[in-house]
This record gives structure tokens, C-alpha cells and sequence, in this order.
């Protein structure tokens, strides 16, 4: 049956309106991206009109393999044809497969995995872990950081417009700035069960920590007996260069959270792991304390297992360090001809950011980028920056196309606003 794109953009559409959220229907259709999405391989997106788009969003880091990436297909095809979810009652060599991959990979002495769905849920996990092990009854944050928005991950993450409708959330969190190691002195005490974090803000704006303020904040939780938990979930596996990014600075969380990359951009998946003894707190007692009917199951533990081999294979870690090196000097050479327009681009390895001076500004570029078939992505917590994530897969012609769309985008956007104003 042949599909004709126009109508079945216009009868989705039409069910985005009644069906799923009308809002977003407004916005991509405002946008220009009103077409659904036919299909995707490497680092190309396909639409349904027939356009190919460069993927410099890269899933907010899920598409670290690009999409389908055939060993992790395979792994998943090899894994349908024997079983696809659980029974929960006997053990999961899948499971455990995959457990003992993670306390290789992961920094120091993390030991202990547990398994779920997504980037909040395993935040979640990591705050209940948290609770369980020290008994105490505060969170500490940073502002503008981003954890998820399930009820947990949302109290820790700290930017108000995604919060304040849903208040009361969990009553004893705290937040202060990102970078500023006073600020967290003064907030961490005896009744702090964790300080988390991500290592760098993506959706606050690929805000890089300050050098020192990672293992201030490590001796500042340990002096006070409070957890460490470093929120990975965008960042692992190779983002910005290493494994995790923590690796960067030196510092050993006591819980890790991750997801995205971890599936292989082919299922959903999220982790948190643990040193021993949070562990023990956590499950000792009961060990379905925290449990989950999906979580953990093999399908997604065999694609993560293909991911992560994948990735150590390809030499993906020292790929994304090297190509992140070409992306951010091209973003700051474009940085240096636009003064009246950019503030600053930054980055680590190919997770890469452009603050520009204006809100709008930085719409209206994503949409001009989307013109010439390039997509990059917008920041939930900091209107004024746009993300570059490719896959870690990119050649480095291609990274140097997504430089000069970014750039010519940027020059019309200029002469647009300049025109106005
Ligand atoms: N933590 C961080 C650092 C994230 O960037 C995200 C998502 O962007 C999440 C948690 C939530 O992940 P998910 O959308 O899979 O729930």
C-alpha cells in the first residue's frame, strides 16, 4: 500500500490535536516539522515528505550508537527469538550479564545495579537508595539542574516553570547554584541524605563544573556523612569523552544514574548503581523493596550489554574526546564573528553548547537549522542555549557540514534580527 505523506501528515496531525497534546501539535506545526517520522539509520533521521536529517540531537543522548546500530539490532533479534520479558521467578543471566559489565565500567568501586526503564526512574531509585541508606531527610540540588519529572527527580531538579503545578513536591529539598562550592558548604549538614547532581548541565545549558568544585563537593558530603549521587543519564558512555564524565574530574560518586546511551538507541533502559553497603540498606531487609515489573528485562539488558561492548570496540570514548575538539573550536571561531549575538559556546567531547544573548534567538537558529535539514536541540532549563549531541558515530565531514549549517543559520538569523531591529 503506497502512503500518501501529505494526508497521513494531516491525519496525524489532526490525532496529535485530539488524541495527544494539542500544544505540541501548535508548536510543530509552527515549527515546520508537522511531518511524522518514517525512519532512521546511522546518524540520519528520514521524514515522511521524503527529507533526510542530519541528527545533531541525537535522541538528548539515547542515539550514541546512532540509530540502529546493527549489533545492538542483532542482540535484540537474538534475544526475541528466545524470550522477551520475564517471569520474575527464576534468575536472568541477562540481568546479571549486564550487572557485572556495569561494575566494570563504572568509576571506582561501585559495585551493585539495579535495572529500570528510563532516566527519572533510576533517578528515583538513587533518592530512595539514598533515604534508606543514611536515614536523613534532605536533598540538596543545583539550580537549573535537570533529573527528570516524576514527582522525586522533579523536587531535585531546579528550574521553577516545570515545578510550581505540581507543588507540594518532597518537602525537604534545597538548591543552590551550580559551581559555587561556599553555597553547597553552607547547604550540606547532618540531615542531608545526598547532594545530587549532574557532572555537567545539559538541559540547564552544558554548564561545565568549575575546576575543584566536583571534589569540594565529594569532601563536602563526606565530612558531613551525606551521599554523592552523580546523575549520568545524559552523560555516559562516551559523551563527553570518557566512559562517565566524572572520570574528567577525578571524583567517585556513591551512586551513579544512568540511561539513554546505556539502551543503545534501541530500548529504553535506566540504571542506578551503588557501593556495597547502600546496597545492603537498600535490600538486606526486603530484597523487593524497590522493585519493577520491566525493569531489568532482557530485551533491554541485551541491547545494553551490545551497547556498552560496542562502544569500548569502536573506541567510541576517545572519538567522541577527539571529535568534540573539532566541534567546539569550529562553534568558537563562529562564536568570535558573531559578538552581538552569541555569548559563548562550550563544551566536553560531543556534547557541545551555544548561549546566545537572546531567548528567541537561539528558537529561531534550531529553526533555521531544521531548514537545511540539521537538527539540533533547544534547553528545557536555559531558553538561550542550543545543544549539539550527534551520535558518537559521526565522521568528521559530517561534523564539519553541521558546523557550516549551524553557522550560515546563525549569519540569516542575524541579519534577520538586525533587519527588525
Ligand atoms: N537526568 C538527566 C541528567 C537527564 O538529562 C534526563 C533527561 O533528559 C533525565 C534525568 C530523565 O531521563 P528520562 O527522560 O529518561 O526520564
Amino acid at each position: 500500500m503506497t502512503i500518501d505523506p501529505l494526508r497521513t501528515s494531516e491525519e496525524t496531525l489532526e490525532k496529535y490535536r485530539n488524541y495527544v497534546n494539542p500544544s505540541i501539535a501548535n508548536l510543530l506545526k509552527f515549527a515546520g516539522f508537522a511531518v511524522p517520522e518514517k525512519d532512521a539509520s546511522g546518524i540520519y533521521i528520514r521524514d515522511l515528505a521524503g527529507n533526510e536529517y542530519l541528527d545533531c540531537v541525537g535522541g538528548f543522548g539515547a542515539f550514541s550508537l546512532g540509530h540502529l546500530h546493527p549489533r545492538v539490532v542483532q542482540a535484540v533479534q537474538n534475544q526475541l527469538q528466545k524470550e522477551a520479558l520475564k517471569s520474575h521467578y527464576f534468575m536472568s543471566t541477562e540481568l546479571a550479564d549486564l550487572c557485572e559489565l556495569l561494575s566494570e565500567v563504572t568509576p571506582g568501586d561501585l559495585q551493585y545495579s539495579f535495572i529500570c526503564n528510563s532516566g527519572t526512574e533510576a533517578v528515583e531509585g538513587a533518592l530512595k537508595a539514598a533515604r534508606a541508606h543514611t536515614g536523613r531527610p534532605v536533598f540538596v540540588g543545583a539550580i537549573n539542574g535537570f533529573h527528570g519529572k516524576t514527582f522525586g527527580s522533579l523536587s531535585v531538579s531546579g528550574r521553577e516553570v516545570y515545578k510550581k503545578p505540581f507543588y507540594p513536591l518532597l518537602p525537604e529539598t534545597r538548591h543552590v547554584p551550580f559551581g559555587d562550592s561556599a553555597a553547597m558548604a553552607e547547604a550540606v549538614d547532618e540531615r542531608t541524605a545526598a547532594v545530587i547532581l549532574e557532572v555537567i548541565q545539559g538541559e540547564g545549558g552544558v554548564i561545565l563544573p568549575p575546576g575543584g568544585y566536583l571534589r569540594d563537593v565529594r569532601r563536602i558530603c563526606d565530612e558531613r556523612g551525606a551521599l554523592l549521587i552523580l546523575d549520568e543519564v545524559r552523560t555516559a558512555f562516551g559523551r563527553t569523552g570518557e566512559m562517565f564524565a566524572s572520570e574528567h574530574y577525578g571524583v567517585i560518586p556513591d551512586i551513579v544514574t544512568m540511561a539513554k546511551a546505556l539502551g543503545g538507541g534501541v530500548m529504553p533502559i535506566g540504571a542506578f548503581s551503588a557501593k556495597p553497603p547502600i546496597w545492603h540498606s537498600l535490600f538486606d531487609a526486603n530484597p523487593y523493596l524497590h522493585s519493577s515489573t520491566f525493569g531489568g528485562n532482557p530485551l533491554a539488558c541485551a541491547a545494553a550489554v551490545a551497547a556498552i561492548r560496542a562502544t569500548i570496540d569502536e573506541d567510541l570514548c576517545d572519538r567522541s574526546a577527539a571529535l568534540g575538539e573539532k566541534l567546539l573550536s569550529g562553534l568558537q571561531e563562529m562564536t568570535a564573528r558573531h559578538p552581538a549575538h552569541i555569548k559563548e559556546a562550550r563544551g566536553k567531547g560531543l556534547l557541545a553548547g551555544i548561549e546566545f544573548l537572546l531567548d528567541d534567538f537561539a528558537a529561531l537558529v534550531i529553526t533555521a537549522c531544521g531548514r537545511r535539514k540539521l537538527l539540533v536541540a533547544y534547553s528545557l532549563n536555559n531558553p538561550k542555549v542550543i545543544r549539539i549531541e550527534p551520535p558518537l558515530i559521526i565522521s568528521k565531514t559530517e561534523l564539519d557540514r553541521a558546523i557550516s549549517i549551524i553557522d550560515e543559520s546563525v549569519s540569516e538569523t542575524a541579519k534577520m534580527v538586525e533587519g527588525l531591529g
